[in-house]
């Protein structure tokens, strides 16, 4: 045979083997569709989840031999991708409108009667759960999944493609058997409906985040519209996010003609639906719906806040027509806040960072809507009076806004005869130090400076995330710091080490029960977040410092009428009260703040570490000057210690090592400058003096300042 010959024949198996394989890949994914439809759409699998897996697996496999069988609408493709630093706004195809609200039962009727009014009767209505979720609209183009974005405004979201294509229960591409009724095959068709986290992911997702020192999500709501603008999709993958989806952009895109049929398509065309709906003709049947829906939000795997009900023929819906915000032919029927009763166990006191006391209703756990509630605040002490709650009182609880925890009142019926009248402690439960209630104010106060409840609040309230937003330092790793003392004020942060980080005792045990550390790898995350705080605004430092009565927006007016620590620092109560914002009471605080001693002593030592005590107009950003160079710094420095030089070196973008190479741009030697000293010398690598490095740091890292000086390179 001729190689001639030969190639032919490799030609013509390869090309057998591949049409092979094409038809094999072709029929996996119709067979791995079908599955994936009867398990999210319809909740009916027909295969074991082992199955399904190796079906999965075969395809992977057959993609990884044949890279040019591979497209977008492949299951196996719905990772990948990266969304990147700004998520880009997208134009929904009509207005994403908001919902008016029916708060009970009588103003749903208002709402049937304004419909009947403008129709002449009452038309059939489609009642659907209201999911607690975030809207998203997901484009089709030619049937393949194109787009995803949120709601954002309305009229413009953000394209969170990458994101929804891994949530599972999204179809890639639209059913061969629905596409039938889409009128215009070759225009994009826009779908929306609600992304949402499951009670049982949202409960494991937030006992993971307090597990790793986070900021647990507030409610299912949150977490589902944090999980889906995350920037690495694979985030989002592990995020366990769901869908129902019941709505089209432009009800003239599809040969449906009202809004129950267009569910029975969306259901065909592989959508995940929510079966809990109804087709009601008359208002009692509605109220029917939202009564039995009210009874069963428990026991849903998903929240619910409320019942849609909706004109359900889209001509009538026409008829009908939008207000600004919203459509007048739906409404939604919100549910009164969920209430619970359990024991008021007893009401403990807490010391806040400007040692205000508020005093705290520790109950029996119990869930509400969707979450555990065992504390919830009582305010102040007439706050408890007036709600005449008693420990061992049974209460009922609910959640303000379906967020907050709070005490309604007692059951007086079942109040135990020995159930006291409580009042708030005359010591500090913390320092054991009288408390005072200032003329006109609600709350009781402990006034040492000493406190050490006070002082540890004012650290966590520096790492919080509206002040420095200091990410993963916690109650737990700054409540043991401050107790071994090495956390004390919140200039103490800047001088921990890698070492004592990792070193520091957490609440999770090991197979013996013993307390494990922190560990290295937290550590490490933990330092660079501390020194990234060096970077935020100036304002954010200032609201950071828990000045009383400087919240965050008195901080920021205070930045940009004073932009400088140092003008605030000597500016009088009259300076300060002729700001608008600023008031006298404030103006006060503020002076007595910085005639303190120890605050100013706080404020030298933060300057010191490169903290910004500038504001900048440029969103405060230093300039990175020294990017790409790296520091050594050796021997003792006299006007600031080495961490906090390399501190502020790293502020303008400079790397600080701690041994000296070929590689090391400056070596900065102080007293005594030991071998490093020498080794620099020996491999011609620049030294810099104490002055020139005050001076390198006063011009922000330009390198020009040191020209002439004998240093350079
Ligand atoms: P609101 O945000 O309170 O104004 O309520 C309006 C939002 O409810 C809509 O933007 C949807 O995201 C959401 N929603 C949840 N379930 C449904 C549903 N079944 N029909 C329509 N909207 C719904």
């Amino acid at each position: 045979m001729t190689t001639e010959q030969q190639s032919l024949l490799d030609e013509k198996a390869r090309a057998a083997a591949t049409s092979d394989a094409a038809a094999r890949v072709a029929a996996l994914r119709k067979e791995i569709e079908h599955h994936t439809y009867q398990y999210y759409a319809l909740d009916d699998p027909q295969i074991s989840d082992g199955a399904f897996d190796s079906l999965m697996r075969e395809l992977r496999e057959l993609e990884a031999l044949h890279p040019e069988l591979v497209d977008s609408a492949s299951p196996t493709q719905r990772v990948g991708g990266y969304v990147g630093e700004q998520f880009v706004p997208v134009d929904h195809a009509s207005r994403m409108y908001s919902l008016d609200n029916a708060m009970d039962l009588d103003e749903l009727a208002a709402w049937a009667e304004r419909v009947e009014k403008a129709l002449g009767e009452l038309p059939p209505l489609c009642c659907e759960l209201k999911i607690d979720g975030s809207s998203i609209a997901l484009t089709y183009d030619q049937g393949v999944l194109v787009r995803a974005a949120t709601r954002g405004n309305g009229t413009t979201g953000e394209d969170v493609t990458a994101n929804m294509r891994t949530v599972r229960d999204v179809p890639l591409a639209l059913r061969e058997q629905a596409r039938g009724a889409v009128r215009r095959p070759g225009t994009p068709l826009e779908l929306r409906g609600e992304v949402y986290m499951p009670k049982r992911s949202f409960e494991a997702l937030n006992r993971a985040a307090v597990d790793n020192g986070k900021a647990p999500f507030a409610n299912p709501r949150n977490a589902a519209a944090g999980s889906l603008r995350q920037k690495d999709p694979k985030v989002t993958a592990g995020r366990d996010l769901a869908t129902f989806i019941y709505a089209t952009a432009d009800d003239a895109a599809l040969t449906v003609e009202g809004q129950w049929d267009l569910l029975q398509w969306l259901r065909e065309a592989g959508f995940h639906v929510n079966p809990d709906v109804a087709l009601c003709t008359s208002l009692d049947e509605v109220f029917g719906f939202c009564r039995a829906s009210m009874d069963r939000r428990e026991e849903l795997p998903y929240e619910i806040d409320g019942v849609v009900v909706k004109v359900d023929s889209f001509a009538l819906q026409e008829r009908m027509g939008f207000t600004a915000r919203a459509p007048r032919w739906a409404i939604a029927f919100k549910f009164p806040p969920e209430e619970k009763t359990t024991i008021l166990r007893d009401i403990t006191v807490q010391v806040g960072r400007t040692g205000a006391l508020t005093p705290v209703a520790e109950m029996e756990p119990v869930t509400v809507a969707g979450s555990t509630v065992a504390r919830a605040t009582l305010h102040n002490v007439d706050e408890v009076h007036r709600k005449d709650v008693r420990v061992g009182d049974t209460v009922v609880v609910r959640k303000a806004g379906d967020v907050i925890p709070e005490v309604v009142g007692p059951v007086l019926a079942l109040r135990p005869d020995d159930a006291l009248v409580w009042e708030m402690p005359h010591e500090c439960p913390s320092c054991g130090s009288p408390v005072v209630r200032e003329e006109g104010e609600a709350a009781y106060r402990c006034i040492s400076i000493d406190c050490p409840a006070q002082s540890l609040e004012r650290l966590l309230h520096w790492t919080s995330r509206g002040a420095l937003d200091i990410e993963g330092m916690g109650h737990e790793i700054v409540g043991w710091l401050n107790e071994q003392g090495r956390l004390v004020d919140v200039a103490d942060f800047y001088t921990l080490t890698e070492d004592e980080l990792a070193a520091v005792v957490t609440h999770r045990v090991n197979g013996e029960g013993e307390y494990l550390p922190l560990g290295y790898v937290f550590a490490k995350k933990l330092m660079a977040a501390i020194d990234g705080s060096r970077q935020q605004p100036f304002a954010r430092v200032l609201f950071g410092l828990g000045i009383r009565h400087v919240g965050k927006t008195v901080a920021e007016t205070l930045a940009q009428a004073f932009p400088d620590i140092d003008r605030l620092i000597s500016a009088t109560e009259e300076e300060l009260s002729a700001v608008d914002g600023i008031g006298p009471k404030i103006a006060c605080s503020i002076v007595a703040f910085f005639a303190t001693k120890d605050n100013l002593e706080v404020v030298e030592r933060l300057r010191g570490a490169g903290v910004r005590l500038v504001a900048d107009d440029d969103a405060e950003a230093l300039p990175q000057n020294l990017t790409g160079i790296t520091f050594v710094l050796t021997g003792a420095l006299s006007s600031m210690t080495r961490d906090e030089a390399g501190a502020r070196l790293k502020a303008l973008g400079a790397k600080v090592s701690g041994s000296v190479s070929k590689k090391t741009g400056y070596v900065v030697a102080g007293e005594d400058a030991g071998s490093k000293y020498d080794k620099a010398v020996a491999l011609g690598v620049p030294v810099l003096d104490e002055p020139q490095l005050e001076a390198l740091l006063a011009a922000e890292g330009d390198l020009a300042v040191l020209e002439g000086a004998g240093a350079g390179r």
